[in-house]
């Protein structure tokens, strides 16, 4: 099966060669005809199987063959739960349609409406947006949603979980009656069905295998290291590996802060991203680390969700997620597209129950191994906080050689008051998403 036997036009076909595909995804093969030919369609698909283009693309087709007129408002409009997966859409959009005279905006809050409000009066053709900001444009009149003629609910369960119904429904009773609707989703919940059965009409259903495949190819690893140790192995992994970017999870924000500030103070480059950050430093962060400009994001759960960063060779479980669910998202941003990655997980001796958990839930074993032999910075006198590596701060089983010189030197530049927080973060790390069994 190739992108020219789906039918799309050369436009579309060229703008697909320049992003080096070669064959459509599963999701793109079933799902392109079905939109192409005007179909409904209810579609259980994941981040990372192909699911933007399976919409994007077709989408700009029938934009492109349509009658409507070109009036400067949307006529395709994306609902996204969040900011990160809107503007990935959005970006997706504005590169699929390249050789198009399509315009593609994308709104979301926490930034400054201004720039939209000007943006949507010189007009857009596809309106990527989150639905809390979408009513704030389309109450105040900025934004026509009366020309709407396909609507897209982009990981709808999602966009439940965050509580979006109620501004779903108020964006809906915005567009006309006829129009084409599409509903991704990851998982069908009641909620999603009953969704899905009052918003589409004869849909094709779709749906393609949870990302297993990809996760197949993710060669995982665990070492045994205790909780002290760990930003000095993460910071022996990346420079013994050069690995010039990394995704690295923690259980809490101040982890991911208090992390990144360690990393850079042994020289690594590195940014957090997580809820508590702003917008704008949030996108920052991101597009510093697709860029190859910081080596190491630090990321929360929560804030990494629906991140599509392309072919992440190295993800980094610095804490364990306490739901084994969690690990296959984390470990599933690694080794896409036929890319292997590489997921590593370090496994302190009090979260060694998690990782029995995970094993279950992907039926094989991920052997904790004894750490590499990694350095321990020494003290430096009169330096604030770093602590002095005592007799057994080196790495487990390891008898020898566990004390080599500081690579780069760099005392972690935190004071004793943030040590007293990393004792918070322990607490906080096992009890709080605790699952109910
Ligand atoms: P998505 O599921 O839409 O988030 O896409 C996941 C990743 O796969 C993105 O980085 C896309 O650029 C990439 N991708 C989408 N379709 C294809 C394809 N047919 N071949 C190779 N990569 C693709």
């Amino acid at each position: 099966m190739t992108f020219s036997e789906l039918g799309l036009k050369p436009e579309l076909l060229r703008a697909v060669a320049d992003k080096g595909y070669e064959t459509p995804s599963p999701i793109q093969a079933q799902a392109i005809p079905a939109v192409l030919a005007g179909r409904d369609v209810l579609a259980g698909a994941q981040t990372g199987t192909g699911k933007t283009a399976s919409f994007v693309l077709p989408i700009l087709q029938r934009l492109g063959a349509g009658e409507g007129q070109r009036t400067g408002a949307p006529r395709a409009l994306v609902l996204a739960p969040t900011r990160e997966l809107a503007a990935q859409v959005a970006d997706s959009a504005k590169a699929y349609a390249k050789y198009l005279p399509v315009r593609t905006y994308c709104v979301f809050g926490g930034v400054s409406i201004n720039p939209q409000v000007a943006a949507l009066r010189a007009g857009c053709d596809v309106l990527v947006a989150t639905p809390g900001r979408l009513l704030d444009l389309a109450q105040q009149r900025w934004v026509d949603l009366s020309r709407v003629e396909i609507l897209v609910l982009d990981e709808a369960d999602r966009m439940l979980d965050m509580g979006f119904i109620a501004d779903i429904r108020r964006v809906i009773k915005l567009l006309p009656e006829r129009r084409q609707n599409l509903l991704f989703s990851a998982t069908y919940s009641d909620d999603i069905r009953a969704l899905a059965e009052r918003l589409l009409r004869d849909p094709q259903s779709i749906q393609v295998a949870p990302r297993n495949a990809p996760i197949e190819l993710v060669e995982q690893r665990a070492y045994r290291v205790p909780k002290e140790h760990k930003r000095h192995l993460l910071v022996h992994l990346i420079r013994d590996g050069s690995w010039s970017q990394v995704l690295v999870f923690t259980r809490t924000k101040h982890g991911a802060n208090r992390l990144t500030q360690q990393l850079e103070a042994a020289q690594v480059p590195a940014a957090a991203i997580h809820g508590n950050k702003s917008q704008n430093a949030r996108v920052r962060a991101l597009d510093m680390f697709k860029r190859g400009q910081i080596t190491a994001l630090v990321a929360t759960e929560v804030a990494a969700r629906g991140l599509d960063i392309k072919e992440l060779p190295y993800v980094v479980n610095y804490e364990l997620p306490n739901v084994p669910e969690d690990y296959v998202h984390r470990i599933g941003r690694t080794g896409r597209a036929g890319s292997p990655g590489v997921a590593v997980s370090l496994v302190s001796p009090d979260e060694q129950e998690y990782l029995r958990d995970i094993e279950k839930l992907l039926k094989r074993s991920i052997p904790a191994l004894q750490a590499p032999v990694f350095t321990v910075p020494e003290p430096q006198a009169g330096a604030a906080g770093e602590r002095a590596p005592q007799s057994q701060a080196r790495p487990q089983g390891r008898g020898n050689g566990a004390h080599q010189r500081p690579a780069g030197g760099g005392a972690p530049r935190e004071g004793h008051g943030h040590r007293r927080h990393s004792g918070q973060e322990r607490r906080g790390g096992a009890p709080r998403w605790q699952r109910g069994r």
